[in-house]
């Protein structure tokens, strides 16, 4: 099987993917980065040799702005964009989707995710968990994958993981960190998506952030302890009544010190932080412990 993995070069690069399968109906495509790198990805297909017309058939792993927010391009040109089924609808009206973002990004909008038009209604096809689909010759398993967000699909093709944000983000070679956006994250079902991803016994990880991924078992143990040590973390910030701001402080010190005893690079500290900006996922920790955990 061939695949083409593409470095849409968000700011710097190695921060988000995209991928390309050849099928025997064309390539298809994962993930679409967000439209303020449509220029880059739409080279990156090109220089494959691929027209933008080829692709037929676009799987998003979820739809935060990052992973699908250029589907509408190839929406508009006639592809099926195939998505959760909790995810489908703010791809046909992406108010609240836009809504939600703001609340993370406020005035920053517009500069990283630039234009996020609605996909129509019959270009998009639901998925449903254990799904197999056939594109050519080739086999797409869908796995439900909630914990990052509440539809997030794992993407199993022949032995090979597309895991968007669900295998955490790791970059050249440095920790497997999770991600942790508001305001869907839940360690127990992330755990329990990690025990499904487990189980499927993958041979390879393509995280969105960022590309291919071999020693599978230790990459996706590292983010299960990670994931349980900070989000641990946050909530005894929080029941020792630190602030928001005290805590995202403190947050940032610990993530940074974690990357330079990997001795992480300028160039790749800086592709960690535009991938998984601290403060964010402070705000989606918190918010799983007031929601969960401390009943606010
Ligand atoms: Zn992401």
């Amino acid at each position: 099987m061939n695949i083409h993995q593409f470095d849409l070069d968000f700011y710097v690069p190695n921060v988000i993917a995209a991928y390309i399968i050849e099928t025997a109906d064309g390539p298809v495509l994962i993930e679409t980065g967000p439209d303020t790198v449509y220029k880059n990805l739409e080279k990156s297909i090109h220089d494959a040799g691929f027209s933008i017309d080829d692709i037929k058939h676009v799987f998003v792993t979820h739809i935060h702005l990052d992973h699908s927010g250029a589907a509408w391009h190839f929406a508009e040109r006639g592809a099926t964009i195939y998505v959760h089924p909790r995810g489908a609808k703010h791809l046909v009206d992406p108010s609240k989707l836009v809504a939600s973002a703001e609340r993370i990004y406020g005035d920053k909008m517009q500069e990283l995710w630039g234009t996020i038009n609605p996909v129509p209604e019959d270009r998009i096809r639901s998925t449903e968990d254990g799904q197999r689909l056939s594109i050519g010759d080739v086999g797409i398993r869908v796995l439900d994958s909630p914990g990052h967000a509440s539809h997030h699909n794992v993407y199993i093709i022949e032995g090979i993981a597309f895991t968007g944000d669900a295998a955490g983000i790791r970059i050249a070679g440095g920790p497997v960190l999770p991600p942790t956006p508001p305001p869907d994250i839940n360690i127990e079902q992330w755990q329990a998506t990690l025990r499904k991803i487990r189980d499927v016994k993958p041979d390879i990880l393509y995280p969105t952030h960022f590309g291919r991924s071999v020693d599978v078992l230790p990459h996706l143990d590292e983010l299960e302890s990670r994931l349980l040590e900070w989000s641990n973390w946050i909530g005894e910030q929080l029941q020792k009544g630190k602030s928001d701001e005290e805590i995202t402080k403190e947050y940032e010190v610990i993530s940074k010190d974690l990357l330079s005893r990997h001795n992480i690079v300028d160039d790749f500290l800086k592709a960690y932080e535009f991938a998984d900006p601290f403060w964010m996922n402070v705000m989606g920790l918190v918010r799983y412990w007031r929601k969960y955990k401390l009943g606010e």
